[in-house]
């Protein structure tokens, strides 16, 4: 049933309109207070705009994709459920907080969630589509464009997906009971226990794959606390849990496929550090699973580069260890969402150690959200830039990096 029904015509003014406001990034810290003293009509009140901003600031940018991708059946597909969600958001413009507006919202966002949950790979399908469609044959502009834009559909995906979850578990019909968590977070994470877990269950991926697995050594340093204390932060495990998981999986398999070369029989084992400091927590992942040559290290954090075979469209129900591409790529995007970072370093012939920061003060790990300006819009129509270095490559990944979370007034 329709609150306030708005037609179709007035839509795009209302997607212009939401769209000049800049989303309002959190931190951790205002969750957390947040959560604690948990009103239903302020969160509603802060959501029935801030969601149909963050809605319209990448649904701007959707429509500024080339044609080619924005006209594949999986992008229009993903663009329909922005328009529809943007659409459902809306009618509680003008909503009085009522007791019965208060459950339809947060049922409606619950289905907004539902209906996003398949977003990243309808959007990997329709890039496959596109290439499909050209044969392979993509440019280095469009590429380039189509990874800023996947970053940042995705980064506002996460992003959209926290408000929700928080609302949903401190309001919704089944909250959240689980003793300490406040929403999704947890204000004493236990980081080695995420570890843990993420590295059994990548381990229970790897046995199947490769009938064998490194062992896991992990090692803690406090510089802050008292040094027996196991290391805790407010975080939200799930988020900490996708990147450790998608990191063990990479350093499990390069560590056996490595060593299956080299015919040994004792793997050497998986290390983790995990550290915390004044301004920042870092857990470390060192593998010997032969390293990545320097050459490579730009391409790691693209969307769909893999090593690996793709995996077998036939089997649909086995999670596999790797091959879509993706792991890298989305696992950064948790880590900064909070003002983190993941930074592979890699010593070829040896191996790699991936580090996954986080900021250890919860009143500094502030959303990172992209914002639709100027400088977002130019970027679509970019043509291939004039390179001002020798070597071109080196201008367009800074061009890209600094371009990719601006402020409005840019
Ligand atoms: P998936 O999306 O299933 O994770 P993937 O593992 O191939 O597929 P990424 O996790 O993004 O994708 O990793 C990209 C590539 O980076 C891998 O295919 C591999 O070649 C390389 N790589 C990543 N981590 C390591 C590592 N620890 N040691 C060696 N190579 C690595
Ligand atoms: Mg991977």
């Amino acid at each position: 049933m329709r609150l306030f029904p708005v037609r179709l015509s007035s839509i795009s003014k209302m997607l212009d309109c939401y769209s000049q406001y800049n989303p309002s990034p959190l931190s951790i810290k205002q969750f957390l207070d947040f959560g604690q003293n948990a009103c239903e009509k302020k969160s509603f009140i802060f959501l029935r705009k801030e969601l149909p901003v963050r809605l319209a600031n990448i649904m701007k940018e959707i429509a500024l994709l080339p044609d080619n991708l924005l006209n594949t059946r999986s992008v229009s597909q993903v663009s329909t459920w922005y328009m529809k969600s943007f659409e459902e958001v809306i009618e509680f413009e003008k909503a009085e907080p009522t007791h019965c507006n208060l459950q339809k919202f947060c049922s409606t966002i619950g289905q907004i969630r539902n209906r996003h949950s398949e977003v990243v790979q309808t959007m990997a399908q329709g890039v496959i589509e596109l290439k499909e469609a050209q044969d392979g044959n993509v440019d280095s502009a469009l590429e380039t464009s189509i990874q800023y834009f996947l970053d940042r559909l995705y980064m506002s995906r996460i992003s959209i997906r926290m408000l929700i979850n928080q609302h949903t578990l401190l309001f919704g019909k089944y909250p959240n009971e689980q003793g300490r968590h406040i929403g999704c977070l947890d204000p004493a994470c236990q980081l080695s226990s995420v570890v843990m877990d993420a590295y059994e269950n990548a381990r229970f991926l790897c046995d199947q794959y490769y009938l064998t697995s490194p062992e896991l050594q992990i090692k803690e340093y406090n510089q802050m606390e008292n040094e027996t204390l196991p290391i805790r932060t407010v975080y939200v495990p799930s988020h900490l849990y996708h990147m450790l998981f998608e990191l063990f999986k990479n350093s499990m398999r390069a560590v056996v496929e490595r060593h299956d070369q080299d015919k040994c029989d004792i793997l050497p084992p998986i290390e983790v550090m995990i550290v915390r400091g004044k301004e920042d927590i870092c857990v470390k992942i060192s593998d010997q699973g032969g390293g990545i040559p320097r050459s490579q290290t730009d391409q790691l954090f693209k969307y769909m580069y893999s090593t690996a075979p793709q995996p077998s469209k036939s089997d649909l129900h086995t999670v596999p260890l790797a091959g879509y591409g993706y792991g890298l790529p989305i696992s950064r995007l948790y880590a900064r969402y909070f003002h983190g970072d993941i930074v592979l370093l890699s010593c070829e012939g040896f191996g790699t150690d991936a580090i996954i920061y986080m900021k250890a003060l919860s009143d500094e790990a502030n959303e990172l959200l992209p914002i639709f300006n100027k400088t977002s819009s130019k970027f679509y129509r970019a043509t291939v830039p004039t390179g001002d270095w020798s070597n071109q490559k080196f201008s367009n990944r800074w061009r890209y990096l600094y371009s990719q979370f601006q402020t409005k007034n840019d």
